[in-house]
C-alpha cells in the first residue's frame, strides 16, 4: 500500500471518528442481550443506509443480525472479503463510572462489542468512499448473539459466506491487557474450543454414621474432580494446551446423610482436534472407572459449544502490514499464547481463511479492567486504531 493511501486513510478516519464515537456511546448506553439487539441493529442499519451500502439484509432467528454488501466500482473481477463485528452485551451491572454508562439495569457492554460495532460502522463508511478504487465486494457481518455463541452459526446457516463466495474474513476484539495504540496478533490459535461437560453420579443412600450401608456420591464426585486434573498435567504434552474446569457442583442430602445424586458441571477447553478427542475419551474413562471403583453409577454428557479460532498466517501478515502503515498504531504485540475463552467467529473461519486481531483498549497509566468485569473499559482512542487498521487491511485484501 502506498504512503499516500495510508495518509488518506488516516485523514478520513479523523473525519469520521467524532460520529463513530457518538455511535459507540449510544450503543454503550443502550446495551442489548444476545438475540435482543433490536435498537442496536436499527442504528447500524440507519448508518449503513447513510453510508450508501448497496445491500442490507437481516440475519438470524431474532432478526437482529445484519449482513450488508458493498460493491467496488473499479470494474473487472475482484475478491470478496467479509468483516465481522459482534454486537451483543452481557447480563452484568456496569460500574465503570464513564459518563456514557449503560442506562439499562443489569445489562452492560462488558466485552467491548459496542466498540467493535461502531468501528465496523465507521469502516463501512470509509470503504464506501473508496469504492471507485476496488473491484469485488466487501460484506459487513454485524453478528448478534456472540456471548451465547449462537449468532455465528446462524450467520453461516443464512448463507452469508456465499453469493458471492467470501475469500477472506477479518475481525477484531478488544483486549484490556494491552494499551490503546497497540494491537495484538498471533499466527495460529486465537481462542479455544469449548465443550460443555455434565457428569451425573448416583449412589445409594445411607445414614452418615453407617456409610457401609450406602454408596457415597460426594466422595465419588470429589475424586472424579481431582483425578480429572491429571489429564492436563500427565496425559497432555506440556507444549499443548487444554483443561477441564468445573464451575458448579450440585447434590447431596444433608450433613448426616450420604448417597444423594450429585451433578458436576464444567467444560473442556482445547486447541487441537486430537487433544479434543483425547479429552473426550479420557474424561469418560476416568469418570466411569472412578465411579466403578467407588461403586457409584456415573454418566458423562459432553456437548460441543465452540470450535477453536485458528487464523491464517498470510491473512495475519496483512494485518501486520496494515498496522505498520497506520499512524495510530504505536506497537504490534506478538501475543505469546491464545486466549482460552470461546469465540464464535470460529464459524466464519471454518468457511474461509482469515484473521482476528486484538485491539488494545487500556488507557496508559489506567487500571487493568478484564473483559466481562463490572468496570470493563474501552478508551475511545481505540476506535481510531481499529478503523485505521481494518480499513487498510480490507483495501490491501481487495488489492488496492
Ligand atoms: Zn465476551
Ligand atoms: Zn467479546
Amino acid at each position: 500500500m502506498s504512503e499516500a493511501l495510508s495518509k488518506k486513510i488516516t485523514q478520513m478516519v479523523r473525519e469520521v471518528v467524532p460520529e463513530v464515537t457518538e455511535w459507540r456511546h449510544t450503543i454503550h448506553k443502550n446495551p442489548e442481550l444476545a438475540f435482543h439487539e433490536t435498537d442496536t441493529s436499527a442504528l447500524i442499519e440507519k448508518s449503513l443506509l447513510e453510508s450508501g451500502i448497496d445491500k442490507i439484509r437481516r440475519v438470524g432467528s431474532s432478526n437482529t443480525g445484519i449482513c450488508a454488501e458493498l460493491y467496488g466500482t473499479a470494474g473487472g473481477e475482484g475478491r470478496c472479503i467479509g468483516i465481522r463485528a459482534d454486537i451483543d452485551a452481557l447480563p452484568i451491572q456496569e460500574q465503570s463510572g464513564v459518563n456514557y454508562a449503560s442506562l439499562r439495569d443489569g445489562v452492560f457492554h462488558g466485552c467491548g462489542h459496542d466498540s467493535h460495532t461502531a468501528i465496523l460502522m465507521g469502516t463501512a463508511r470509509l470503504l464506501s468512499r473508496f469504492r471507485e478504487q476496488f473491484s469485488g465486494c466487501v460484506k459487513f457481518f454485524f453478528q448478534h448473539a456472540e456471548e451465547e455463541l449462537g449468532g455465528g452459526r446462524e450467520f453461516i446457516e443464512a448463507g452469508v459466506m456465499e453469493n458471492p463466495h467470501v475469500d477472506e474474513v477479518m475481525a477484531l476484539h478488544a483486549l484490556p491487557d494491552i494499551l490503546v495504540g497497540e494491537i495484538g496478533v498471533r499466527d495460529d490459535f486465537m481462542t479455544a474450543g469449548v465443550d460443555l461437560l455434565e457428569i451425573t453420579i448416583e449412589g445409594k443412600q445411607a445414614h452418615g454414621g453407617y456409610p457401609h450401608f450406602g454408596v457415597d456420591t460426594i466422595l465419588a464426585a470429589s475424586t472424579i474432580v481431582t483425578t480429572l486434573q491429571s489429564l492436563g498435567s500427565r496425559e497432555l504434552a506440556p507444549t499443548d494446551c487444554a483443561l477441564v474446569t468445573f464451575g458448579r457442583i450440585e447434590g447431596g442430602i444433608s450433613n448426616s446423610y450420604i448417597g444423594g445424586p450429585v451433578v458436576l458441571e464444567g467444560c473442556i477447553r482445547y486447541l487441537r482436534k486430537p487433544t479434543q478427542e483425547l479429552f473426550h475419551r479420557r474424561v469418560r474413562e476416568i469418570a466411569e472407572s472412578v465411579g466403578q471403583g467407588l461403586r457409584a453409577r456415573v454418566s458423562v454428557k459432553i456437548t460441543p459449544e465452540a470450535i477453536p479460532t485458528c487464523v491464517d498466517r498470510a491473512c495475519v501478515e496483512r494485518i501486520r502490514r496494515a498496522a505498520r502503515g497506520a499512524e495510530s498504531v504505536k506497537n504490534i504485540v506478538e501475543l505469546p499464547s491464545p486466549a482460552m475463552g470461546g469465540e464464535d467467529y470460529a464459524c466464519f473461519l471454518e468457511k474461509a481463511p482469515g484473521s482476528l486481531f486484538r485491539l488494545g483498549v487500556r488507557t496508559p497509566g489506567g487500571q487493568h479492567c478484564p473483559t466481562h468485569s463490572i468496570n470493563f473499559y474501552v478508551d475511545d482512542d481505540a476506535l481510531t486504531v481499529g478503523m485505521e487498521v481494518m480499513t487498510a487491511a480490507a483495501l490491501d485484501a481487495l488489492g488496492v
